[in-house]
């Protein structure tokens, strides 16, 4: 398995107002991994999203990244966010220059990179969340898609190693969540780490490697998507829902036109092609 890049270890969070927000969270995340956090409203996630890139800190506990424990000094904490990026679930928490392209350059001129990487990097974000057309745009017209395509573009251009999704499709139509997906999977081929939390179970089955379920503050489950969504009393406990490519599965099975020993299909086509022809038998 490849190497850890960033870990949670016993992390305990309370809001000043006192909501506990963390219980004790474990988690780790390895190089290149798809992890998938699911969990309803209020489980967690985005409280354990500002502490892998130290906007919040740990009442006790700790991350680590690449093996070592984060610090909390300023210049630290500058060099952590070029490594670790997150993209908010609203974007008007993350847009706030007055167009596109001066959002999506801000990160990498801050960076102080040479002005021909600026633009290089805030074209290619640009072409990757497919917002070219509106580069020239005032941010505060934006659609609530396009802003969110935006705040992914400005993540992108810094170039992060692990890239951090609070909710992406949440607000995005058909076509671009499909778009968004393909553009996960570039930036996996390219090494990236990928977490992101979702509500749709479809996509943290078919996405990701990992999966973690958090209620109440806990990771209560982590592991392989397919054993986790077959654990019923984690399912119910989370509240989740099943992906349809496993409910579909099981009633195959339960019907007689699968055998039981069929593998849980990923992809809708590993499905169809366990489908007996008419005049096959199962089995
Ligand atoms: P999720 O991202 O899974 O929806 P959050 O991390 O946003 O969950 O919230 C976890 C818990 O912390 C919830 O009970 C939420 O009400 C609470 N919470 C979130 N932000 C604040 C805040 N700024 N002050 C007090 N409580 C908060």
């Amino acid at each position: 398995m490849s190497e850890l890049i960033l870990e949670a270890v016993d992390l305990e969070y309370s809001y000043p107002d006192g909501t506990k927000a963390l219980r004790n969270v474990n988690l780790q995340v390895h190089k290149g991994e798809k992890l998938a956090i699911l969990g309803s409203n209020g489980a967690g996630k985005s409280t354990l999203f500002m502490q892998f890139n130290g906007i919040f800190r740990p009442n006790s506990g700790t991350i680590k990244y690449q093996g070592e424990d984060i610090s909390y000094k300023n210049k630290a904490l500058i060099e952590l966010r070029k490594k670790v990026g997150i993209v908010f679930q609203d974007p008007d928490s993350q847009l706030f220059s007055a167009s596109v392209w001066q959002d999506i350059s801000f990160g990498p001129l801050n960076l102080g990179l040479p002005e021909e990487v600026v633009i290089e990097r805030a074209k290619q974000a640009l072409i990757d969340t497919e917002t070219t057309d509106l580069e020239d745009k005032p941010t505060h017209l934006l659609s609530y898609g396009q802003k969110k395509r935006v705040s992914i573009a400005g993540v992108l251009a810094m170039e992060p190693d692990v890239i951090i999704f609070d909710e992406p499709t949440a607000g995005l139509d058909p076509r671009h969540s499909k778009e968004f997906m393909l553009l996960l999977e570039k930036l996996s081929l390219e090494g990236k780490t990928i977490i992101l939390s979702t509500h749709d179970v479809d996509l943290a089955y078919f996405w990701s490697d990992k999966m973690a379920i958090m209620f109440g503050g806990e990771i209560i489950a982590h592991g392989d998507p397919g054993e986790l969504f077959r654990r019923p009393e984690i399912v119910k406990q989370a509240d989740l829902t099943l992906p349809w490519l496993i409910e579909m599965h099981s009633e195959l099975v339960q019907k007689g036109w699968l055998p039981p020993s069929t593998p849980l299909p990923k992809t809708r086509e590993d499905l169809f092609r366990s489908i007996p022809a008419k005049n096959d038998k199962a089995g």
